[in-house]
């Protein structure tokens, strides 16, 4: 029996394929640089690494189910009232609340496509029609996303910056989006990369929330502040979309060692913005390089870069892999490749540099 025939299972599983995580590879050497999954290459800070010792000394305790310190560090923040704050692990959990409270039958999602891979398996999961808009030229069309809301439309997420291109949606396009969405629809804006956003054209989801309350932000711990393996992400928007959010939540899903790390990251934010500096001076180097070299990348705000590769899209990944460099393929259209030290992104640019072609 498997849990495609099962008598007990919904028959919606079947066709869900598992998340794919990012591989670590192993090359020549034992050589091996994890490109692969968007994090920071950095460990935690000295400080961050402290806190989490003491919080592991709580262990036997179940931790605060409100996140109360971190709910007032993070409004302190952002200044942001309280009630507009909901915690989540990671914001991946967010999103399969978010879809968990707008899940009723008949319920659609909106979303450009390609986009992040967890969108359309969260939505199966919970039961709600995905409605997948195509990217033009690697970026958002919101004018073809708004004309594919219906009246079942619950949610609109928009990846800004996008994942896996990199590409951004710019201030005036979102506003004007933003104004087109009848009342009726949630949309969210994952801003999962915003820390690295340098172009000041790309709007801040957080004050673009402000005047409208169908309008909520996702945003992570996981990339600029290092700490993907604690699953912590947290949610901006008004007090009912708060706490719709809030009831979704299992119960203690936000752990104790979690609640504290990203506490002590808030608090240790200026060298954390630092790591996140040299990241983006990266990134901007190797987007050239590999423009210098004769690939299409689209210009990138986000922590990775896009090589269009079409159909050399596995052959790429292969040869990445020989030399112990992980990425992220996706077949038959591109590779997805997280910067990481200056050291590790070299690493890549050899393999990149001796690829025999330059993609479509
Ligand atoms: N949103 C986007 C766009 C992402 O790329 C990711 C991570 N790949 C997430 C959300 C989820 O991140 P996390 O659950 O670690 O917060």
């Amino acid at each position: 029996v498997s849990e495609r025939n099962s008598p007990y299972f919904r028959a919606v599983l079947g066709s869900i394929p598992p998340y794919r995580p990012g591989r670590a590879v192993t090359g020549p050497g034992g050589r091996s640089v994890k490109l692969s999954s968007n994090e920071s290459p950095y460990g935690p800070l000295p400080s961050v690494l402290t806190a989490v010792a003491d919080a592991a000394t709580q262990l036997n305790r179940y931790p605060d189910a409100g996140a109360a310190e971190l709910i007032t560090a993070l409004a302190r923040r952002f200044e942001v009232p309280e009630d507009h704050l909901a915690v989540g692990a990671g914001s991946v959990g967010l999103l399969q609340q978010l879809l968990e409270a707008v899940g009723e039958p008949g319920a659609e999602v909106c979303y450009a496509w390609r986009s992040f891979e967890a969108y359309p398996l969260l939505a199966e999961l919970s039961g709600v029609t995905s409605v997948r808009v195509p990217l033009r030229d690697e970026t958002h069309d919101l004018a073809a996303l708004a004309g594919a809301i219906t009246e079942r439309t619950r949610m609109v997420l928009v990846c800004n910056p996008n994942n896996p291109t990199g590409t951004t949606v710019r201030e005036a396009e979102l506003v004007e989006f933003l104004d087109r969405v009848p009342g009726h629809v949630l949309v969210v804006l994952d801003e999962a990369y915003r820390e690295y956003v340098r172009d000041p054209a790309v709007p801040d989801g957080l004050s673009l929330y402000r005047d409208r309350p169908n309008v909520a932000v996702l945003r992570t711990f996981s990339k600029a502040y290092g700490l993907a393996a604690l699953r912590v992400g947290f949610l901006v928007g008004h007090p009912h979309v708060a706490e719709a959010v809030r009831k979704t939540l299992v119960p203690f899903a936000v752990n104790h060692v979690a609640q504290v790390a990203a506490v002590a990251s808030l608090a240790a934010e200026d060298e954390l913005l630092e790591r996140v500096a040299a990241t983006v001076k990266e990134r901007d180097r190797v987007r050239d390089a590999l423009v210098a070299d004769g690939w299409a990348v689209p210009p990138t705000e986000a922590n990775f870069v896009w090589l269009r590769l079409g159909a050399d899209t596995m052959d790429f990944a292969a040869a990445c892999e020989s030399a112990g460099v992980a990425v992220r393929p996706f077949a038959g259209e591109g590779a997805r490749v997280s910067i990481g030290t200056p050291e590790e992104n070299d690493a890549f640019l050899t393999v990149a540099a001796a690829y025999p072609t330059r993609g479509e």
